[in-house]
């Protein structure tokens, strides 16, 4: 913690690139030094400064959708999976085209599509507590003939109880970076409607002590900055719980765009940052906001 009279500035501990992150960027920069140039199934990382960086280096980035590939050919290249995952018909898909797959699935994520593969083997109508559109989850919802229930909020929840006729027995789990208190109070109101309720906690712990931390700041902070992708979902989450706590919060990809304006009256200001953002970045920002004061 920094103090100036009157004036505090806290950077969280746990903020900056999570393990699975940093593992996919060195497999990222392994590649590239080996060959030159390597293909990565969308964006490596939530971060474009950190995915320019890439690019300057010899990456390339194949659009999500093979639809769009045309008639790409990929004999001989490498395609990095990034920490996602990615289902098993554009694994296919990519094989097919003669590339080799380098998998940077973070273990986390890939444990989490075992528990889900297990519980769909045993007869549950899977639940998902976590954003559909998130390459995380459609990497999962590739696998499956018939599609699990993916339910961002308890909004959603709540619809689909009411939309009915529901599954006798349903399995929850959520996306690895799904807020902690959204899957909670979903599983609360699935299990007081559902006959049979199994809920396995998918949660990737890292995260969990991030959203906690960012919490905690909020509470005993006048201002959180959170710094990271707007694409970056873990991120946006973050901004999400702080102003579920009532706290202003605003959200930065880099130090240059801090606006002074924002600091305006706050004394207790609170910096963390995504699983996508660099640790310099968020130091970056904490310097940026002590100039400023
Ligand atoms: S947030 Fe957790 S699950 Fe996601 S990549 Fe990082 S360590 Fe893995």
């Amino acid at each position: 913690m920094e103090k100036t009279e009157g004036f505090e500035i806290v950077v969280a501990k746990h903020s900056g690139f999570c393990p699975g992150v940093k593992r996919a960027i060195r497999m990222a920069e392994g590649l590239l030094e080996s060959r030159g140039k390597a293909y990565s199934l969308g964006p490596v990382i939530h971060n474009p400064k950190v995915v320019e960086n890439l690019e300057r280096k010899g990456l390339l980035i194949l659009p999500e959708d093979p639809s769009r590939w045309d008639d790409l050919e990929l004999i001989g290249e490498a395609v990095l999976i990034r920490s996602h995952g990615i289902g098993p018909k554009i694994r296919e898909e990519i094989r097919k085209r003669g590339a080799e797959v380098v998998d940077a699935t973070c273990p986390k994520v890939r444990r989490a599509q075992e528990v889900d593969e297990e519980l769909v083997s045993q007869g549950y109508h899977l639940v998902i507590v976590g954003n559909p559109e998130h390459p995380e989850i459609k990497a999962i919802l590739d696998r499956f003939t018939q599609p699990p229930t993916v339910l961002p909020t308890p909004d959603h929840a709540e619809a689909w109880l009411n939309k009915g006729p529901l599954p006798p027995r349903v399995a929850v789990t959520a996306q690895t970076t799904a807020g902690e208190e959204t899957f909670h109070r979903v599983v609360e109101l699935l299990s007081s409607h559902i006959a049979e309720i199994k809920v396995v906690d998918t949660l990737c712990e890292v995260t969990k002590r991030r959203q906690r931390e960012a919490a905690e700041m909020a509470r005993a902070a006048d201002l959180i900055v959170v710094v990271g992708g707007r694409n970056s979902s873990n991120t946006r989450q973050l901004a999400r719980i702080v102003e579920g706590c009532g706290t202003p919060v605003v959200q930065v990809e880099t130090a240059e765009e801090m606006d002074p304006s924002v600091l305006r009256g706050k004394r207790r200001i609170g910096i963390t940052g995504g699983a996508s953002t660099p640790d310099e970045e968020v130091k970056k920002v904490a310097i940026k906001v002590m100039g400023i004061r």
